[in-house]
């Protein structure tokens, strides 16, 4: 692969200091991770509040997911706009920045209203309408890596934002598609390593789609920060048995808090290189 040509803007060959990303105050990629926690759809006020103020303590920025990329029609789609209300008012409460996914070019000043940081989530890595539009802005985007994409066609798709004017990119390793089927997709670990290699912006891990449930999430968590992620993206529900989408692999809120604790105390025993060795 020739860096220099083909990843203009996302390659250290561009800039080898890494990049750190500002959501709200809240730094990614500097040198200590991000958690980043909420449940997959945002349901009702109450259930944002009492996730919110059970992981505050524990979270720097709250996700939550007003339009759904649901494999089935059928599926609960999401709250839209009311459900982004809920979010953004639940952050404020609890004092937490906002994260949520956009689906389609119409919607990106609609989200960008309310939420900190915009998501584009694993279905749309490669919807070029829509990664060109929230290029136009400044808001921080976390960019899912695609269910089947390599990490070059990933790093194109940040391409696709920053040549827009927008170098403000998160990217997001939740697992890819493999012959595995016990797991929900197959976390790439070796890609958090190969993100720094090859670029300067941060990577995060979202270890709960890869796991698909919820008592292989912590696992894949703590492997995750000792890979050098920059940071942790975890589904959590106060009722896990009663979510209206991704119960199996969410986890209880006090699981969480227990599961950053240890990525903290992990931490402590890892170095986390800021400058490309
Ligand atoms: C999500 O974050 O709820 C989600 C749908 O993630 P992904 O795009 O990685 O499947
Ligand atoms: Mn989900």
């Amino acid at each position: 692969m020739d860096l220099k040509t083909s990843l203009p803007l996302t390659s250290r060959t561009a800039k080898l200091e890494r990049t750190v990303i500002d959501v709200k105050g809240v730094q990614i990629g500097g040198p200590e991770p991000v958690f980043m926690a909420g449940p997959c759809s945002i349901e009702s006020l109450s259930q944002m509040r009492e996730v919110a103020h059970a992981v505050k303590g524990h979270a720097h920025i709250l996700r939550g997911g007003a339009f759904k990329p649901r494999t089935s029609p059928y599926s609960f789609q999401g709250l839209a706009e009311e459900g982004l209300e809920m979010l953004q008012a639940v952050g404020e409460e609890v004092g937490l920045p906002t994260v949520s996914e956009v689906m389609s070019p119409e919607d990106v000043d609609l989200v960008a209203r309310y939420v900190d940081m915009l998501q584009i989530g694993a279905r749309n890595m490669q919807n070029y309408a829509l990664l060109r539009k929230v290029g136009t802005l400044r808001k921080p985007v976390l960019l899912k890596r695609g269910i089947a994409a390599t990490i070059e066609e990933w790093l194109l798709s940040a391409e696709y934002i920053m040549s827009e004017g927008n170098p403000n990119v998160v990217l997001c390793e939740r697992g890819i598609r493999t012959f595995e089927p016990l797991t929900r997709n197959t976390l790439d670990i070796s890609a958090v390593p190969m993100v720094h290699h090859l670029s300067h912006l941060p990577v995060v891990v979202d270890p709960s789609h890869a796991a698909g449930a919820w008592n292989l999430v912590e696992p894949l968590a703590l492997a995750a920060i000792a890979a050098g992620a920059d940071g942790l993206m975890v589904e959590v529900h106060p009722h896990p048995e009663a979510a209206l989408s991704d119960g199996p692999q969410s986890l209880l809120p006090e699981r969480y808090c227990q599961l950053v604790e240890s990525a903290r105390e992990l931490c402590t025993l890892i170095v986390r290189r800021q400058t490309h060795a």
